[in-house]
């Protein structure tokens, strides 16, 4: 048996003569002796010990047969997976008017419409429902309950088309929360939605600041008291868009939760992410679900502060797991208001990045966005390579103006990951 490379081995200065490992493969975590490390890797350990750690993943009869295994792990996971997830904007309309909105001037009044609806229906009953595949759909806008009766429309007509083929269908909002009340969720349970993530962006003098509605006056009171009032209806997500200057303040509103009886076993899960970027080469900042790293010093520290404010309270954030972008996965999706097909939401905005639409279908892309840019000896090898995949495929149009290559989170990971596993350790009964 050998130690598997995808590992990563801490010292634990309050447990002398234990480490703490950690496999960024299974997502296991295990406090061992030194002594048991050293006889797993002099081939001397009990077989209950050895079985235990093959099991975790800790230990592995073939690092090279490990090496293929996971070369064709995404490759295996797009010929397998039975679930088809599209991201939908439904309009670039917005009640909010935010100040470091992605959509910046650019913000108008489009709509998705009835005929591209036609045409999603279609496209999502012959490409997944048809081949016996789960659909999950997430609404995201500008606003996406400025088209309630759409979302409405569009969902009961898969929902039974779904039904029909005996595959399961639901979808989830991304909103600001201001118009999700208890009637607009009540009617939409029925037709399939199961969660929404709204957004708090700190405290209400922060929020208010950053996220008034067009007419100036603040949202943040309106949207804790929708999220009072469907918490316990549907999955619920509180996400938030911290700055260098204001992510300290943000655990005053975890406190101001707890205050108002939003506890942590009505929200489905929080995580605080950075905005961004500018207008013109940002991510969508709600859509932004921590998928991006940045290797700047204060957000490594602001990423650790506020992870740790959220556990020690009791509420969920997303654990530390294998996870590669969605521009991998074949059946990821962004479906734009006008029928065009995206690999990930913030490549809206960039010019040539569109895979097709929702009429002709989708062209090969493979190319273009420099697919298994990560299968290289020095990926292959690196630890990091569960948790990373090649990185952030926008983070490379950010930085370079087109895809290609890798966006490497080895610093990024070198900086947080042992914190981050410590945190999970510690709050993860
Ligand atoms: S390109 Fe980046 S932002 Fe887009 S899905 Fe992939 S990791 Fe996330
Ligand atoms: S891009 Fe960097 S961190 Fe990611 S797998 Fe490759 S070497 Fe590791």
């Amino acid at each position: 048996m050998h130690l598997s490379r995808y590992l990563k081995i801490y010292s634990c200065p309050d447990r002398p003569g234990n480490l703490l490992l950690y496999s960024t493969r299974r997502g296991a975590t295990i406090l061992l002796p030194e002594s048991i490390l050293r006889a797993a890797e002099e081939g001397r350990l009990a077989p209950a010990d050895q079985e235990t750690l093959v099991r975790l993943g800790f230990l592995v009869p073939d690092p090279a047969a490990e090496q293929e295994e996971l070369r064709g792990l995404l490759d295996g996971a797009n010929r397998h997976r039975k679930i088809f997830n599209a991201i939908v904007v439904m309009n670039l309309d917005c009640n909010l008017a935010c100040t470091y909105c992605y959509e910046g001037q650019r913000k108008e009044k489009r709509y998705l419409s009835d005929e591209t609806a036609e045409l999603l229906v279609t496209f999502i009953e012959e490409r997944a429902i048809s081949q016996g595949k789960e659909v999950i759909l997430t609404f995201h806008g500008g606003e996406p309950l400025l088209s309630r009766e759409l979302i409405g429309e569009i969902s009961g007509r898969l929902k039974a088309a779904a039904e029909a083929k005996g595959v399961a269908f639901g979808f989830n909002m991304i909103t600001n929360g201001t118009l999700l009340t208890r009637k607009v969720v009540e009617e939409l349970v029925p037709l399939g939605l199961k969660g929404a993530k709204v957004t708090l962006d700190g405290p209400k003098d922060i929020h208010d600041r950053f996220r008034p509605f067009v007419s100036g006056k603040g949202s943040f009171d309106l949207i804790v008291s929708n999220v009072k009032e469907v918490c316990e209806l549907i999955k619920l997500q509180i996400g938030g868009n911290f700055s260098r200057d204001n992510y300290r303040e943000f655990p005053r509103l975890l406190d101001f939760l707890l205050e108002e009886g939003i506890t942590p076993d009505k929200i489905h899960r929080l995580q605080f992410v950075p905005i961004t970027g500018t207008a013109g080469d940002a991510m969508h900042p709600d859509f932004n679900d921590g998928c991006l790293s940045v290797n700047e010093p204060w957000l490594i520290e602001a990423t650790i502060f506020l992870r740790e404010e959220i556990m020690r309270r009791g509420f969920s954030t997303p654990p530390i797991v294998m996870s590669a972008c969605m521009v991998e996965f074949a059946d990821d999706l962004v479906v734009n208001h006008d029928g065009a097909l995206f690999k990930c939401p913030a490549f809206i905005n960039w010019q040539g990045l569109s895979i097709g639409d929702l009429r002709s279908g989708i062209t090969d892309y493979r190319a273009s966005h420099d697919l298994d840019a990560w299968k290289t000896d020095e990926c292959l090898e690196c630890a990091y390579l569960p948790l990373c995949f090649g990185g952030c495929k926008f983070m490379q149009l950010v930085r370079d103006g087109k895809i290609g290559g890798l966006d490497c989170k080895k610093p990024y990971l070198d900086a947080t990951l042992e914190a981050l596993v410590r945190q999970d350790v510690q709050y993860r009964k």
